[in-house]
């Protein structure tokens, strides 16, 4: 199954509520925020037939998100459902880590295979004032019962802002290391949400590598990226890492990821201004084929090249304005799931 640029339906990003603890300055730094209403959020049994549907089509990947996922009541049973479906080779979950502490063990036992852990900064001060909450402890205590639960292959992410907390690059590979984590720098993108976004807060990957060949020698670029957002680094103390650099070099050539959001709407681009309606359809009793054959013919016509085309835009400035976010909470990056 692949689309008009020749790229396959792969990697699914199953967004499975739009709530978060959390109120990070580049994601939702707005006072207040309309929520999907209750009744139009996907329960495990519907999120598994579309899973089912999407799995016939070859997504083999899945990543749970949010909002914060840990919020999702019961999630452990979500993951023991798609845990179970043999087409699901990759089953991962992204985190803010602030309930991580007392889910991770019953996520593991539940079968989910790996986890990223967002975090921004090591300084508690600084993480207040970037996540409006002082929960840095509560993450750090996440982050170790992970480890203890036997999440190996952990990552850590972090969004680099300029002045906020790009003089931490170091510090958060010296803690990556010692968590036994890869940490991987994400450049502060445009996506809906963002509004306070500005092209010099962005730190590019360029410069993260220029800063950190200053301070550690020569880094080494490693091979094997195919179609993940990060390209990894190797530094000459052995410490691996990644960059995102979805702003300044996006990699839309290799994108197969879509995102559904907890209410059903699946997107086929983070830019994307609209998608496709699964849940209206499944409500309706549409049948496993009936799924697929939408899914399929969808995708078959998917051209997006969203984080491209933002690169050639002139004037890049906020994606979109506060007020068509009040309209339409699908246009949000803590909705589409990150
Ligand atoms: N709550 C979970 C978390 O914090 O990891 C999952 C959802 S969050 C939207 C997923 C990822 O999106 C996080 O790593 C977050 O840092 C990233 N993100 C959100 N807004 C971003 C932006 N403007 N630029 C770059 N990354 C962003």
């Amino acid at each position: 199954m692949h689309d008009r640029l020749d790229r396959p339906l792969r990697s699914l990003r199953l967004s499975v509520t739009d709530r978060c603890n959390l109120r990070c300055q580049y994601c939702m730094p707005e006072p207040d925020y309309a929520w999907l209403p209750r009744e139009s959020i996907l329960d495990f049994e519907e999120i598994a037939v579309l899973v089912d549907a999407f799995a016939s089509l070859g997504v083999d990947r899945i990543r749970l998100t949010g909002g914060e996922p840990l919020l999702r009541r019961d999630l452990a049973s979500l993951v023991e459902l798609l845990a179970a479906r043999p087409a699901i080779r990759d089953l991962a979950l992204t985190t803010n880590g602030v309930l991580l502490a007392r889910q991770a063990r019953a996520l593991r036992a539940a079968g989910l295979h790996r986890l990223t852990v967002s975090l921004d900064t090591l300084r508690r001060d600084r993480f207040q004032a970037i996540a409006r909450f002082d929960e840095l402890p509560a993450v750090l205590a996440g982050i170790d019962a992970a480890a203890e639960a036997g999440f190996t292959s952990l990552k850590i992410d972090t969004v680099v802002m300029r002045g906020r907390n790009d003089d931490e690059l170091e510090a958060l590979l010296a803690f990556g290391a010692r968590a036994g984590a890869e940490v991987r720098f994400i450049e502060y993108m445009d996506v809906g949400g963002a509004t306070h976004w500005s092209s010099d807060a962005v730190v590019s990957r360029r410069e993260m590598l220029a800063r950190l060949s200053g301070v550690y020698g020569p880094i080494q670029p490693l091979s094997g990226r195919d179609s993940s957002p990060a390209e990894r680094f190797l530094l000459p103390d052995g410490t691996t890492f990644g960059i995102i650099a979805s702003t300044t070099e996006p990699f839309c050539a290799a994108c197969d990821r879509s995102r559904l959001t907890a209410d059903g709407l699946w997107l086929l681009c983070l830019y994307a201004r609209g998608g496709l309606d699964l849940r209206h359809p499944l409500r309706e009793g549409a049948t496993h084929g009936e799924l697929a054959h939408l899914i399929s013919t969808v995708w078959a016509m998917r051209a997006d090249r969203g984080a491209e085309e933002r690169l050639g835009s002139s004037a890049r400035d906020v994606l979109i304005p506060v007020a068509a976010l009040k309209r339409d909470a699908h246009l949000e990056m803590h909705t589409r799931g990150g």
